[in-house]
């Protein structure tokens, strides 16, 4: 059974993995899409200490190797229900499922479209 399951590898997820991982915790992160998560969408971000000028897509990809180099496992899964065990969850996926001790939900937020044409 992993320690712990994160679920979304943007930022905030990754963040966690990475400090799951140097804590010497077995931690899995589940992305169903683009590590970095929305950070993918901007073109420049000139407001992360330590990096003055760093593409999104580019910040996502260091953040998601960073914590993989920490120890943390990185799969991409859909995660479509969690269950409450009796002494952790059980995360089911579009690939399978996994058993873990705790669980972090990391899943961000999605824009809303406004519904009309064009
Ligand atoms: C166009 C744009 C430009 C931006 N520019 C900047 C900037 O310059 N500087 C700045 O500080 N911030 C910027 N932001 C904001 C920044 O991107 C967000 O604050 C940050 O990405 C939030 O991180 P998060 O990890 O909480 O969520 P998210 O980035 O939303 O990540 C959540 C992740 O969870 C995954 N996920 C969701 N549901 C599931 C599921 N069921 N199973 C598996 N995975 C799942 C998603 O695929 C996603 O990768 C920008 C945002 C946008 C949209």
């Amino acid at each position: 059974m992993t320690d712990v399951i994160v679920v979304g590898g943007g930022p905030a997820g990754l963040t966690a993995g990475l400090y799951l991982a140097r804590a010497g915790r077995s931690v899995l992160v589940l992305e169903e899409s683009t590590p970095g998560g929305q950070i993918n969408f901007s073109p420049l971000v000139e407001n992360y200490p330590g990096l003055p000028r760093v593409a999104g897509s580019e910040l996502g990809d260091t953040l998601a190797q960073q914590a993989q180099d920490l120890g943390a496992q990185l799969e991409y899964e859909s995660v479509t229900a969690v269950t409450p065990l009796e002494d952790g969850f059980q995360v089911d996926t579009d690939c399978g499922s996994h058993t873990c001790k705790g669980l972090i939900l990391a899943t961000g937020v999605r824009h809303r479209p406004l519904g009309l044409p064009g």
